[in-house]
């Protein structure tokens, strides 16, 4: 079974206490992961040291960054390369988030370079896509993720592919409470399986995390997640609530 992932997105939230605090709750609650199984926190810079020492006591729970540099390294004042990541032994970041690329002006081109430096220092990237909401009006969502992925991932090997997570949020439903249905969200993502089978082949496109973020919440996680190919959620405002993302946790397939 390919594996499935509740990746939490704290954002720009929390105090280091607050984030402490959280983390502590949720790990102390045991929830068993089975092997194919993983909870992914990702945290704001300042809190990943301590996010990672306190995941790494568990198996199948990670630390995550929530962005890097498209640069290796230099004069690039407030910046943070994937090689400081890998410093610090991280496995996942995320990239492309619809905040970064609304807020900070990132766009494919620049995500493509996010991900191959990711991958040369062994961090699987969450690469996230999605529609605004004009697009989905006019029905013409296939073709904007399509465009997202082949520009952003395409340039990848077979090899370098099989390491990447991909998360599908539409922007509509993020932040918003409005969720995708759950016939939305597996429409989509069959959708992107099948392009990535005819880019990479079926093997690879079906080995592929491919996660629905959305105003995932413990109430609709798992429906969402029940299907066939929605492989988990990335959780923004509800992974804030111990008891809320718990619950999302547990409704992994
Ligand atoms: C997100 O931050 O990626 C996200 C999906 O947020 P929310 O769950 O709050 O909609």
């Amino acid at each position: 079974m390919r594996q499935q992932i509740a990746a939490a997105n704290w954002k720009m939230n929390l105090t280091y206490e607050q984030g402490q605090e959280l983390l502590d709750t949720i790990l102390n609650e045991n929830i068993e992961l089975s092997k194919h199984q993983r909870a992914v926190f990702a945290v704001p810079f300042p809190y990943l040291v301590m996010a990672k020492h306190k995941t790494t006591a568990k198996q199948r729970y990670f630390a995550a960054a929530q962005n890097c540099s498209d640069k290796k390294s230099g004069a690039y004042t407030g910046e943070v390369s994937a090689e400081m990541l890998r410093s610090i032994d991280l496995k996942y970041c995320v990239i492309g988030h619809s905040e970064r690329r609304e807020y900070f002006g990132e766009q494919d081109h620049m995500l493509a370079r996010k991900v191959e430096i990711c991958l040369e220092n062994g961090i699987t990237p969450i690469f996230c896509c999605g529609e605004p909401l004009s697009i989905r009006e006019v029905g013409a969502q296939n073709a904007f993720v399509e465009t997202q992925l082949r520009e952003a991932l395409y340039h990848l090997s077979e090899t370098q592919f099989r390491q990447i997570v991909i998360a599908y949020e539409p922007i509509w439903a993020i932040g918003t409470g409005k969720t995708a249905t759950s016939a939305q969200a597996q429409e989509m993502h069959m959708h992107i399986r099948t392009m990535l089978a005819g880019k990479y082949g079926k093997a690879t496109a079906d080995e592929i995390p491919i996660l629905y973020g959305g105003s995932v919440k413990a109430g609709n996680a798992r429906e969402l997640f029940q299907c066939p190919d929605v492989d988990g959620g990335l959780v923004g405002g509800a992974s804030l609530q111990a008891a809320e993302f718990m619950t999302i946790i547990r409704s992994l397939k």
